[in-house]
């Protein structure tokens, strides 16, 4: 038996290549607030993503919160439940209602066909997460957003890489936003970005990540603190040059998981999406404890004792969350729940190597033998 296995490990570049990259910072001194390697980086990423407009930013939550803030928007906001703590903590740091929408059962992205019901004259905004890299059912969204003249602001956090219909996810809504933390499939240490199209929205932005100030003698809005520093910006340039390369890595790695898992009853494993170019960021798989033999926390617990580290995401939803305590409702998203508490994501990182895909998946299976095993047990 190897290590430890953690559910997720940082890309890094080389260590020379980032010393490199950020030798030229010893000679400037110019740290942060909007450096060479800020541009650079935002550079890069336009002809990467192929995007007109894009800003950088602290984390993804800020990107989120910020993006929010600039549209100056009042009353409810479309969301799903199935998220990360992130997107509906935006929502509210903002004074908006979060309205929580189901999701769809195969991809776990919002169901666009339980939109329209919960629109009422205080919606604003719809807020979709493309959760695990699947694309969200980005055509009906904007039909609707059209109709009733709403925002679409996504969490595109899981989708960097990602393509849909040969375009960047980036490319749709009015705004999108990433996440460069250390556990995504691009990181930047910390970091997080918006595509945009409107360039009100992107001067709005931009003041609002540098506390508001519009000039050296005014500030004209209640802003924030969210620029990108230069280390972070070298970072993402450094690792924005392996990133196909990663992807590359993740395939095997999904494709090894899938040849174990893909033919076992009672699992469900992310779709293949059509039109999608995936990033292969994560490996869920939803549990049916009555055909598979073994629930979820049965399985996580068994590979914990085994040392390998998996994760619960997203459980609980954030409509259940201790500090909205009373005010949701979260069997009004019956699917949303029913997948919080049988979705696992397994391990899954470039170097993750395929004999220890093969270890992870063998503890997943024999979890199930064993309850088999216990249960015949019961009806001798
Ligand atoms: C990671 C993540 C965020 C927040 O990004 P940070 O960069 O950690 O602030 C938001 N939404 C989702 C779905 C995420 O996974």
């Amino acid at each position: 038996m190897t290590g430890k296995i953690l559910v997720t490990r940082s890309s890094m570049p080389e260590y020379e290549e980032y010393c490199e990259e950020i030798r030229d910072l010893w000679e400037t001194h110019w740290l942060t607030n909007m450096g060479a390697k800020h541009k650079q980086f935002q550079a890069d990423l336009k002809s990467y993503l192929g995007v007109e407009n894009i800003d950088l930013l602290t984390n993804g939550h800020m990107a989120l919160e910020l993006s929010i803030q600039a549209m100056n928007l009042h009353g409810e906001v479309i969301t799903t439940p199935f998220t990360f703590a992130s997107t509906t903590h935006a929502i509210v740091r903002n004074g908006l209602e979060p309205v929580f929408c189901d999701i769809d059962p195969v991809d776990f992205t919002m169901d666009a066909s339980k939109i329209e019901s919960l629109i009422t004259d205080k919606t604003c905004a719809i807020v979709p997460v493309h959760v695990y890299g699947n694309v969200c059912n980005i055509e009906e969204i904007q039909r609707i957003a059209d109709k009733y003249s709403l925002k679409v602001i996504y969490d595109a956090a899981h989708t960097f890489g990602v393509k849909y219909k040969g375009k960047s996810t980036a490319d749709y809504g009015d705004a999108s936003c990433f996440s460069f933390h250390a556990t995504k499939v691009f990181n930047t240490i910390e970091g997080g970005a918006v595509c945009f199209h409107d360039q009100d929205f992107g001067l709005n932005l931009y003041r609002l990540k540098n506390f508001g100030i519009r000039g050296p003698e005014v500030v004209d809005g209640v802003g924030a603190n969210a620029k990108m520093n230069e280390f972070c910006a070298a970072m993402g340039i450094c690792n924005l040059r392996h990133l196909e390369a990663e992807i590359e890595k993740r395939k095997l790695v999904v494709e090894r998981y899938r040849s174990h898992l893909d033919s076992i009853d009672g699992l469900q494993l992310n779709p293949v999406q059509k039109d999608v170019d995936a990033n292969y960021s994560y490996f869920p798989v939803v549990f049916n404890e009555k055909v598979f033999g073994a629930s979820r926390n049965e399985v996580f617990n068994a590979l914990a004792d085994n040392g390998i580290g998996a994760r619960k995401y997203f459980y609980p939803l954030t409509n259940t969350f201790d500090c909205f305590h009373g005010r949701y409702d979260e069997h009004k998203t019956p699917t949303a729940l029913h997948m919080s508490k049988r979705v696992l994501t397994l391990p899954l990182y470039a170097d993750l190597s395929l004999e220890d895909v093969d270890r992870i998946c063998d503890v997943v299976l024999k979890t199930a033998k064993k309850t088999s095993v216990r249960i015949a047990d019961m009806i001798r």
